[in-house]
Order: structure tokens, then sequence, then C-alpha cells
């Protein structure tokens, strides 16, 4: 078993090996933190392992006696909690983990659930921080993240070295804020994404070369993050490889639409943009990637191409 500290630096913990944690994990061990790691899918635990320094735990609960920092990465605040609380409050994390850990949910979960597992955990003499991440793939593997940390201040202060061991952390407020801002921000990443495969499919449809759509809209006021890195990269390309699944946006967006409601505010945008990525994981299915909304835009044109 690891035990809480080697060779200086404590052993962190990590929960979720998947396109995002496995390059997390690789900036913790480069800044030499060891990294006990597990995951529910023995494939993706196997390419966390393969990393010197790399350790997998055979179980949630190891993870739990061994870490005083422990970071989530999973599929949402559903899973989260599942994992922590274990199912209907028993097992999982929370059971096992010694006073004062400090959990770091950088998974991109809903605020509100967020507050309430707080709460649960502040019971048990735990503090929840949230620390969701932004940049994507890439970002992960250049330990490059924008990281939105929400939560009590010195349980932040205390993660903070292994936070920029990934990225750039930048204090949000109370605990959900992270959260909040993360569902907020991919909605506006959405809504840019989807304004570029318009323009593409109008423009290509007038005769214009894809290389020079991008280069006339990365050098004028449309330039945004999908028209500098994802057109070229993933969409003319045709890789559609970008590692961010169509289900993980369209929950992004759900999150931010539920957001909406409980402030008692509109944003027609963002529902509208919910409805075209439900459509999308219908028909291209949860584990396409989210570059792939170009086909549904296309076809929305009624171009013959896809
Ligand atoms: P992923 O699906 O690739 O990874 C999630 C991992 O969680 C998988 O390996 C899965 O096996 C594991 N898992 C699921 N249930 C589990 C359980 N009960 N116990 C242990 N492991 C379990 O997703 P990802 O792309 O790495 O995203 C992770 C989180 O980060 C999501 O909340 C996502 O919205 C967010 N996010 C992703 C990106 C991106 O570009 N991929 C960018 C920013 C934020």
């Amino acid at each position: 078993m690891v035990g809480e500290m080697q060779g200086g630096q404590p052993t962190i913990g990590l929960i979720g090996l998947g396109n995002m944690g496995v390059p997390m994990s690789a900036c913790l061990l480069r800044a030499g933190y060891h990294v006990l790691g597990y995951d529910i899918s023995a494939t993706n635990a196997e390419r966390f392992s393969a990393q010197k320094g790399a350790r997998r735990a055979a179980g949630i609960e190891d993870v739990g006696r061994a870490c005083r920092i422990i970071i989530l990465m999973l599929p949402d605040g559903n899973v989260v909690r599942e994992v922590v609380l274990g199912n209907d409050s028993k097992g999982g994390l929370a059971a096992v983990c010694a006073e004062g850990t400090v959990l770091v949910d950088m998974s991109s979960s809903a605020p509100t659930g967020t507050r309430e597992l707080g709460e649960d955990l502040a019971k048990r003499g735990l503090t929840l921080i949230d620390a969701p991440v932004s940049g994507g793939v890439k970002r992960a593997v250049s330990g490059t993240l924008a990281i939105m940390a929400g939560g009590d201040k010195s349980a932040i202060a205390k993660v903070q070295p292994v936070l920029e061991a990934m990225g750039k952390p930048i204090e949000t407020g109370p605990l959900g804020s992270g959260h909040a801002m993360k569902a907020l921000n991919n909605y506006v990443s959405a809504a840019g994404l989807v304004a570029a495969c318009e323009a593409l499919a109008v423009a290509e449809r007038f005769g214009i070369e894809p290389d020079t759509i991008v280069k006339v809209l990365n050098s004028s006021t449309g330039r945004n993050n999908s028209t500098e890195n994802k057109l070229n990269q993933f969409i003319i390309s045709r890789t559609f490889n970008a590692g961010f699944t169509v289900a993980l946006m369209r929950k992004d967006l759900a999150t931010a639409v539920d957001l909406a409601k409980a402030t008692n505010a509109t944003m027609p945008l963002a529902d509208t943009l919910l409805a075209l990525w439900a459509e999308a994981e219908k028909r291209l299915g949860g584990a396409a990637d989210h570059t792939e909304i170009h086909r549904l835009v296309a076809d929305g044109q009624s171009s013959s191409e896809k």
C-alpha cells in the first residue's frame, strides 16, 4: 500500500482515469507527486499505470485510506456522489477517509449537487472543493488547463500546488461556483463551435476554400477557440478526435440551462443549443466526438458532404 507521503511529496489520489484523468496524472507525476489512481475501466486504469511512478489502486477505498488529497475526474456529479458516498450512503470514499481529507471535484458537475455533497461531507469532517477545468485534452497534456476553484479558501490554498501542476487556478468564490462557471463557459464554447460550423458549411457551399474560410475567421472578429483550435485540426481534417464527447457537451449545456432556471434567468440561445446537442446524441451516439456536431450542422445546410 502506498503511504500518504513518499519522498517528501504527498501521494495524490485520482479517481477517473479517462481522456482527461490520464494526462492530468502525467502532470502530477512530472511535478514529483506519487499518484494512486482508480478507474472502473481496467483498460483506462492500465493506460494510467503504464506511467512511471503511477500506482493503480485495487478499489476506491484504497485511495480513501491512503491519500489526504483526492481528485475526482469523473463523467458527472451523480457519479462523483456515488463514488464519494457509496450506494444508499454505504461504502464509498467518505466511509474510509481520515478527517481533514480534501476532495477535489475536477469533473464538470452540476453546482447544486456539489453544494449538497459539500454539506454532507462537512458533517463527516471532510472538505469538498470544486475545481473543474477548461482547455481539453491538449491543455491537460501540456499542464496549462484553466482551473475554476470554488470553496473554502484554506482548503484551496492547501491544494494550490497540486492544482498548479495541472494548470492555472482561478478562485471563483463559494463551493459550486467553479462548477457554475464551467457550465456557463461550455455554453459559450458550444455556441462558438456551432457558429463556426455553420459559417464553414455555408461558405463551402458558396465555393470558398476551407483554408481561406479559417484564415479569414482567425484574422477577423469571428475568431474564437473553435475557429483557432478545432476547425482545421478536427473538422476540416475529418479526424473528429478532440477527446471530448457529445454526451459530455450535452450534459454541460443541460447544467447551464438548469442554472439559468434556478436563477430565474432566460437563455434562449442555450435552449436551442441544448436541443441541437440532444439531437446529436440521438443521431451520432453519446460517445461521438463533440466536433462531429459539424455533421448535423452540415446536414442542416442540406449538404451532401458528411
Ligand atoms: P472520460 O469518459 O474519458 O473519463 C471518465 C472516466 O471515469 C472513465 O475512465 C470512466 O471509466 C471513469 N468512471 C466512470 N464511472 C466510474 C466509477 N464509478 N468509478 C471509477 N471510475 C469511473 O471523460 P473525460 O473526457 O476524461 O472527462 C472527465 C470530466 O471532465 C467530465 O466531467 C467532463 O465533462 C470534464 N471535462 C472534459 C474535457 C475533455 O476535453 N475531455 C474538458 C474539460 C472537462
